[in-house]
């Protein structure tokens, strides 16, 4: 059995890490649904409960297929250590509850997903954890913004939905100054485009719900980190909160990641394909991707990232009315907020994922009513195309 990774290439660990084997000898990655295990004496089990000799107890925190796909996902990330949970809102919440106490406080972008903003700041905040918010490139504010509490540095990059791309190795170091953590959520670019820990974050957030499944399945999460982070009070929030991933769920998203690299680099391709050419169309007024040369940052994306990926916004000219009439007229694309799909998906971020804050706070934010949001497919990206001209082109 292989156990260090790290001289193997994405593809061939995205496929074969973490693996093992039973003595059945099954060549894929053997489905434990069992929630406990059996000990062959009273002195054994009481040696597996005490932590004295490794082994399964029960499935809310050891089971061996969730094993296999947090050894899988760690190898990716180049982590030494993964938690699996239930969705990845419970990896946010395993994280915070695990570092941080009350008194302590977040420094978290703006630019991230509506329910980790929740999270930070309706739920933590009831037990005396503050989180301040802050623009995601503004680099001087995020130093101004450092307190003695300071503990954790929360971002996502690209930025959800005007993919905004902020450089991890500069975030990294800010945060290390002030001896506060730097954590990413790297659900848009998965392992496959962008690894945060090479470039010095602390911790790796996943939603296993988006491009790890890969095909809109199940529901899940990861953390990735050092032993020294995760290994104590983070694993043992998930111990006894039981903020577990499902086996079953874990054996799905095994089978997403041997085609995860495969995906990413398809779905950056459509991306791609799709953004110049909204690029060239006239109703639009501007197209919001990384990868082409009018983005802000694309000379960083093109450092921090391996492709582009999935993600495409774009503004068109006559607001709400133009941007619901494409939405309306497609008949391939699905209406729906989820990503990373084969599928692809159309939002209208102002009235749906953004339509809880205020029309101010929205259109300072760029999140303007003619804003639409496509994590695209990878159906033929001329069908998307030809999808999104029937409304475009009244
Ligand atoms: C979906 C998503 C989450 C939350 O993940 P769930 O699996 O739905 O709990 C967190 N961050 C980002 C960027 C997401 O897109």
């Amino acid at each position: 059995m292989i156990d260090d990774w790290s001289e193997f290439g994405l593809e061939t660990r995205a496929i074969r890490a973490g693996q093992t084997r039973t003595e059945e000898g099954e060549h894929s990655e053997a489905l434990f649904l069992t929630s406990s295990f059996v000990f062959n004496s009273a002195a054994e089990a009481a040696a597996r409960f005490s932590g004295k000799t490794e082994g399964n107890v029960y499935s809310r925190f050891t089971n061996p297929t969730v094993r296999m796909f947090e050894k899988r996902l760690a190898a990716l990330e180049g982590g030494e250590r993964c938690i699996a949970t239930s969705s990845g809102m419970a990896a946010i919440l395993t994280t915070c509850l695990g570092l941080l106490k009350t008194g302590d406080q977040i420094l978290a972008s703006q630019s991230i997903f509506g329910s980790s903003v929740t999270l930070f700041d309706k739920i933590l905040s009831r037990f005396g954890i503050q989180t301040k918010f802050i623009e995601l490139n503004d680099y001087q504010v995020w130093e101004n913004a450092f307190t003695p509490q300071t503990r954790l540095c929360f971002l996502e990059t690209p930025s959800n939905p005007l993919t905004e791309i902020v450089d991890l190795r500069k975030m990294a170091d800010l945060a290390h100054a002030h001896n506060a953590l730097l954590v990413v959520d790297n659900c848009f670019c998965s392992p496959a485009l962008q690894q945060p820990l090479k470039w010095g974050a602390d911790i790796v957030i996943h939603s296993a719900t988006k491009f790890l499944d890969g095909q809109g399945r199940c529901i899940g999460g990861a953390i990735v980190g050092s032993e020294a982070l995760l290994g104590g009070d983070v694993y043992g929030v998930l111990r006894s909160g039981g903020t577990s991933l499902s086996p079953f769920n874990a054996w799905v998203f095994l089978k997403g990641l041997e085609t995860l690299n495969l995906r990413m680099k398809a779905h950056s391709a459509n991306g791609l394909a799709l953004a110049q050419w909204l690029e060239a169309q006239p109703q639009v007024k501007k197209v919001y991707y990384p990868g082409l040369p009018s983005h802000p940052q694309h000379e960083l994306a093109k450092r921090q990232q391996s492709a582009f990926g999935g993600l495409v916004s774009f503004e068109v000219h006559g607001g709400r009315e133009v941007a619901w009439r494409v939405i309306d007229n497609t008949r391939l694309i699905s209406i729906t907020a989820n990503l990373g799909d084969t599928k692809t998906t159309i939002t209208h971020p102002a009235s749906t994922t953004h339509g809880r804050i205020s029309p101010e706070q929205r259109e300072a934010a760029n999140i303007t009513e003619g804003l639409l949001r496509i994590s695209v497919g990878l159906e033929e990206v001329t069908d998307i195309q030809a999808d999104l001209a029937r409304g475009l082109c009244q």
